[in-house]
């Protein structure tokens, strides 16, 4: 297994107790990937190291999965958004339509008020800004996307994919959550002591500070692969692209803001948005308080790549990186970096755990394990339709 994260540590435990001996190796001094927790030592805050991380899922399998490995405690997501300089309920709720147009609305009326204002394309919308315009109409879609999506991004937002901007629920009620699924929460110890618990097993080593060599799966029956897919190729077709995020940490007393995320919608503002920590963990009581401005800017190659860009040209390199992966045997490539996907916390391990009960029972079989679990674009688009 290369890398400890929350895919590579989900297909780990479920290989490790299905009877194989599973060595994991991590280049990390600690197991979680971009899932990794620590408690900040000043103040003693628990913070997500690579930005926000909620649990939300709708999917029974995967929450009994999780929740032997951690307590997980029930949290609601609140977000605000902050665009022309007033801050509004996010996403885009009754109360947020009410404000920005400064008149009452009920929700039949809200909804053919953004049908009125939706703009008409002669086809279906064909990138993030025409998905943007036909949903919400242009005031709202510039308020509270163009300048966001431009920093988040760095590129028109013509360029991005319309499923991106469909990641995005309108809601004609006004329930603050941000996510609407059976189970939202957060592990009680962060994910990393999560993450380190699901590795904790007899047939698991872990071996830290140890890089990804393809050599190296040459002295394994089966390598799991969970890095970036084009690094195992030594980027022989190029790099892919992707965004990376600079977190800048700032400490105060009290509290900073009243959520636990604020979104800057304004190109005027560099950030795209504060995370205040103690709000994930409203059991915990801290009188100091970490809050973490975020900026977007392009991945070099030093650089933790986060978001993939996937715009067209990313798109068909992908295609090639993957369909090298899909005609490679004794590797399978499994998680967000190895298939080149943004991926929610709850899809990543409903894939993991198919992808490590696929390869066993291959492997019990006699079979070569499959390269990934599914045909690349098939997965990609069972995925982005799944959501919420
Ligand atoms: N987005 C935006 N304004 C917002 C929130 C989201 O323009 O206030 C756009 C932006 O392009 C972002 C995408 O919607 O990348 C998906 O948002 P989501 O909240 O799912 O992003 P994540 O929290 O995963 O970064």
């Amino acid at each position: 297994m290369i890398g400890a994260g929350l895919s590579g540590a989900t297909a780990a435990r479920v290989l490790a107790e299905r009877g194989f001996a599973i060595t994991v190796t991590e280049r990390e001094s600690h197991p979680g990937g971009h899932c990794h927790s620590y408690r900040d030592a000043e103040t003693g805050i628990m913070v997500h190291a690579h930005g926000p991380h909620i649990l939300h899922s709708d999917s029974s399998e995967v929450w009994a999965f999780l929740q032997r490995f951690a307590q997980l405690r029930p949290y609601r997501h609140t977000v605000r958004a902050v665009t022309g300089g007033r801050t509004y309920p996010l996403p885009i709720m009754l109360a947020t339509l009410r404000q920005f147009f400064g008149r009452d609305f009920t929700p039949d009326e809200a909804q053919a008020h953004l049908a009125a204002m939706a703009r008409q394309y002669p086809r279906p919308p064909a990138n993030f800004e025409e998905q943007g315009r036909a949903l919400l109409g242009d005031a709202l879609y510039e308020g509270f996307f163009d300048g966001y999506t431009r920093k988040q991004w760095g590129v028109e937002p013509c360029l991005l994919p319309a499923s991106t901007m469909r990641r995005i629920p309108v809601r004609f009620s006004d329930d603050l959550s941000y996510y609407h699924h059976s189970n939202v929460a957060i592990p009680e110890q962060g994910y990393t002591a999560m993450i380190a618990t699901m590795l904790d097993h007899p047939a698991i080593s872990v071996r830290y500070g140890a890089m990804a060599e393809p050599a190296l799966a040459a002295a394994f029956r089966h390598t799991i692969y969970t890095g970036p897919i084009d690094a195992w190729f030594g980027h022989r077709w190029g790099r892919l692209s992707y965004r990376t995020l600079d977190f800048e940490v700032l400490r105060g007393t009290g509290t900073f803001q009243d959520v636990a995320q604020v979104n800057y919608c304004d190109l005027s503002v560099p950030w795209t948005r504060i995370t205040e920590y103690k709000h994930f963990t409203p059991w915990e009581r801290q009188d100091a308080t970490l809050y973490v401005r975020e900026t977007s800017r392009a991945c070099g190659a030093a650089d933790i790549p986060y978001y993939p860009l996937r715009l067209a040209v990313d798109d068909s390199l992908a295609h090639r990186y993957l369909a090298a992966a899909h005609a490679s045997s004794g590797i399978s490539f499994v998680g967000r970096l190895a298939t080149y996907r943004y991926l929610d916390m709850d899809v990543a391990v409903a894939e993991a755990l198919m992808a490590a009960r696929g390869i066993a029972e291959a492997l019990n079989g006699g079979a070569a394990p499959p390269a990934s679990i599914d045909d690349p674009g098939a997965t990609s688009a069972k995925v982005q339709s799944g959501r919420r």
